[in-house]
């Protein structure tokens, strides 16, 4: 082997280690110039946001990035814009609940029978539509405060003293953020309380830094069964050879993947991006359930697009596509999740009222 073929391994290796791209992310203007060229607005965007919110890009994720196109999904998923600072007089830092449903330091319980666990505030990628922004990327928000190192004890009483709740989701965030073993020990504790059925993980690590689902994670998990991982792509652009491999790797450890994925205005609300997306999903075997209106979340309200037009979206692929490969379109409001069908939205004169799965009714204002 010669000595440039040792240089090639060694640095295929530090690319396919998880912990190397972490500690690799982009985080300045001077190391983004290394994989796109930076317009002036992407650069006023990046001054702007110092002091206000996170950013911060896996060289992975950086990879799929169009070198020239500011329009490009990926850079507009990953790169601060100016108009995460436009005025939207509807818009809320937690338009979702989390807070009204907080029960401890971590957990939210919202639905009679599953529970939330904010474990983390920390991210790989800050998504630049995050719905929890104010808790990832504002740097004056954050629901943990200063609290984000409290003992887990707490969570973990509040769980086991309501034995109604079966289903443990676990989110940030992004769990994956921590190290195996510190995952390790929260749902292996979840695991000792009887009346918890079964634990879900939010993550979008196969999308932002697939290496990270390294066959050590997936015998870890393997061993809580059953576990559920629920991962976000938005466009087909993410589905890359190394993403398929991730998904791979967790099916091939009893793990299904589902997708969430958030409806993002001129970013993937058209009939041939969103076919291409979730047939592209079917091709890796992940299972689309999810199609989020993008909520009005202070900082994020410019990505979404109307109702109208998600409902005509769908129109556009119900019937025309496998059966499993359509997602339900939902919203997310302070009375849970609401399934954006004829039946539970009603016209006024402010926007739609909706109805949830209780009857109970939640404005829409945009
Ligand atoms: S990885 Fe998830 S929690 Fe983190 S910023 Fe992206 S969407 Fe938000």
């Amino acid at each position: 082997m010669t000595n440039n073929d040792n240089l090639f391994k060694h640095q295929e290796e530090l690319w396919s280690d998880w912990r190397w791209q972490i500690a690799h992310r982009i985080t300045t203007t001077e190391e983004l110039h290394n994989w796109i060229n930076v317009t002036e607005r992407e650069e006023q965007s990046i001054q702007k946001s110092v002091g206000k919110y996170r950013w911060s890009i896996t060289p992975y994720y950086a990879s799929l990035m169009d070198k020239n196109d500011e329009m490009c999904p990926i850079r507009r998923q990953a790169v601060p814009s100016l108009e995460e600072f436009e005025y939207f007089p509807n818009a809320e830092v937690d338009p979702v609940g989390d807070q009204l449903y907080r029960k401890t330091n971590r957990v939210v319980h919202k639905y009679p029978d599953r529970v939330m666990m904010l474990v983390t505030q920390s991210c790989s990628v800050y998504c630049r539509h995050c719905t929890r922004k104010y808790h990832t990327t504002d740097l004056s928000g954050s629901y943990f405060g200063d609290s984000e190192t409290l003992s887990f004890e707490e969570d973990f009483d509040y769980i086991a003293s309501q034995p109604a709740i079966r289903d443990v989701l676990l989110s940030g965030g992004d769990p994956l953020m921590y190290s195996d073993q510190k995952l390790e020990f929260i749902i292996s504790r979840l695991r000792q309380i009887p009346h918890v059925e079964i634990i879900r993980i939010g993550t979008r690590f196969p999308v932002l830094l697939p290496q990270r689902i390294t066959p050590e994670l997936c015998a870890m998990l393997e061993k809580y069964h059953p576990i559920w991982l629920n991962t976000h792509f938005n466009h087909p652009k993410e589905i890359t050879e190394e993403a398929a491999k991730a998904c791979d790797q967790l099916f091939r450890h009893g793990i299904p993947v589902q997708n969430q994925t958030v409806l993002l205005k001129d970013l993937n609300d058209d009939l041939p991006t969103m076919r291409a997306l979730l047939t592209g999903l079917l091709k890796i075997r992940v299972r689309p359930y999810y199609l989020y209106h993008c909520d009005n979340v202070t900082g994020v309200s410019h990505f979404a697009t109307t109702i109208e037009k998600g409902r005509e979206l769908m129109k556009g692929l119900l019937g025309h596509m496998t059966g499993f490969a359509v997602p339900q379109y939902i919203i997310t409001t302070k009375l849970g999740k609401i399934p954006l069908w004829e039946e539970s939205l009603h016209l006024n004169n402010d926007g739609y009222s909706i109805e949830n799965y209780e009857g109970k009714t939640a404005e829409l204002i945009f």
